[in-house]
């Protein structure tokens, strides 16, 4: 463990905002959580490398794996639907007209949310590159959209999976793959950004690895958000040691500044998990008020509760999870 100077203004002043455990995969050890001055909230002392291999068991990327090599195939023709209609994807042939789609369009919001929250938008035939691919699910999935893709994963059984089901993936960080400048039309690193002790550098890299119109989206987990108000160290997505760096919007708009590029657009995502997760959390460490004790989150009739609770945080811009949008600076 080392000590060190907040990436985003130098500062060493800090205080404590909460000291956690590791409540999801009991790594031993108690962790301080710090925010500096400027906002910016981060472990402090952090882990060196090594000690970073130790905080991921060997079935952390396993358990991702899986989920994500099976999502595409499920509902297969509604998703094309929804790519082809609302995403603008050229799927067999011609685009429908567009105001038919524009008409259509509400209607399409709401098929996007229940099967494909997770696609993005056309960008031609484009290269794409996701950083922490996992096993490559996601990206198999695009590269049957029309999409040039490109992996990057640190994971070695990962990154072999999804090599051996034909995602070109590179095993290693992403500075060491040393893509040529202005590679890719996307880059997209999902629940990863937080992981990374060197945020800055990983800014500074995808802004020379972007095309002049680019995009970029990074989805973290979100400090400001009132679930981690509720839950404090019982909060699923703090998950102590292996998120070293949280962010807000602010703090997040600011690095990103700092590192040449501008934050284009800010969406919420409050997914039951993050609620259900925090307050099982809370019940096994026996800090559950009473009132909240018959609240079970394996019950279908407490996460739909959830679901337009969530739906208003998220509008309120108080979401679990934030997603950035990213262009180079020098693109606005
Ligand atoms: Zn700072």
């Amino acid at each position: 463990m080392h000590t060190i100077l907040c990436p985003l203004c130098g500062s060493d002043s800090r205080t404590v905002l909460v000291r956690g455990s590791d409540l999801l995969h009991g790594v031993p050890g108690d962790f301080s959580v710090t925010r500096c001055s400027c906002g910016l909230v981060y472990i402090n002392p952090q882990p060196d490398n090594d000690e970073l291999q130790l905080y991921y068991p060997d079935h952390y990327l396993a358990h991702k794996e899986l989920h994500g090599m099976t999502r595409f195939q499920r509902h297969r023709a509604l998703k094309e639907f929804v790519l082809r209609w609302y995403y603008d994807y050229p799927l067999g042939g011609q685009l429908p007209p567009r105001w038919q789609r524009r008409l259509l369009r509400p209607l399409l919001w709401l098929l996007s949310l229940g099967t494909l929250k997770s696609a993005i938008p056309y960008h031609g035939a484009g290269g794409l590159l996701d950083v922490g691919c996992g096993n490559g699910g996601w990206l198999r999935g695009m590269q049957e959209c029309g999409w040039t893709v490109q992996g990057v994963e640190i994971d070695e059984n990962a990154a072999r999976t999804a090599n051996a089901a034909g995602v070109p993936t590179f095993c290693g960080t992403l500075p060491a793959a040393r893509f040529p400048d202005q590679s890719f039309d996307v880059v997209r690193l999902h629940y990863v950004f937080e992981h990374l002790i060197n945020p800055a550098e990983i800014l500074t890299e995808i802004r020379r690895i972007l095309k002049p119109d680019g995009v970029c989206y990074i989805r973290v987990p979100n400090i400001a958000s009132c679930t981690y108000r509720w839950f404090k160290q019982y909060w699923y997505p703090l998950d102590v040691p292996r998120h070293v760096f949280h962010y807000t919007p602010d703090t997040f708009t600011r690095l990103a500044r700092q590192n040449g590029l501008a934050v284009q657009r800010v969406r919420y995502y409050s997914p039951p998990s993050g609620f259900f997760v925090s307050l099982e959390f809370m019940r096994r460490e026996g800090a559950l008020p009473a009132w909240l004790r018959p609240v079970n989150g394996e019950r279908a009739f407490w996460r739909n509760l959830w679901r337009p609770l969530g739906w208003l945080i998220d509008r309120a811009g108080q979401g679990d999870i934030v997603e950035f949008t990213l262009v180079s600076n020098a693109a606005r």
